[in-house]
């Protein structure tokens, strides 16, 4: 037998209801919940979004891939300074820039470093 423990192990099952309970109403509202998050986390709403979306034909800002061909949404990339929104990204275009730090210099460097490689092929 396991050690492990199950998540919902010793929680309440009044909790583990209302739980259930909000991933349903997410799921079945999943656009209204995503413009909420939008809103209240990065202060712009459905229609600032449609329109970045829009500009940037439906695809990541830095990768340029459509939409469609991510299973996710694409990102509200803002600048963590000044809380700006930059544009929609990726989650992998969007994780790989904070790795490096949001730093222009850091992936200048990035792609520097990997061309210098790639010139060795
Ligand atoms: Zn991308």
């Amino acid at each position: 037998m396991s050690n492990k423990r199950l998540p919902e192990a010793g929680v309440p099952k009044a909790v583990l209801a209302r739980r259930a309970q909000r991933r349903r109403y997410y799921w079945d509202n999943k656009a209204l919940c995503q413009a909420q998050v939008r809103r209240r986390r990065y202060g712009i709403t459905s229609q600032e979004y449609d329109k970045i979306y829009v500009a940037q034909k439906g695809c990541c800002a830095i990768c340029g891939v459509h939409q469609s061909d991510h299973t996710r949404a694409l990102n509200v990339d803002y600048d963590h300074a000044t809380d700006d929104v930059r544009g929609l990204l990726c989650g992998g275009c969007n994780s790989g820039i904070g790795r490096l730090q949001d730093s222009a210099e850091l992936c200048m460097k990035a792609a520097e470093y990997l061309q210098r490689h790639a010139d060795r092929r």
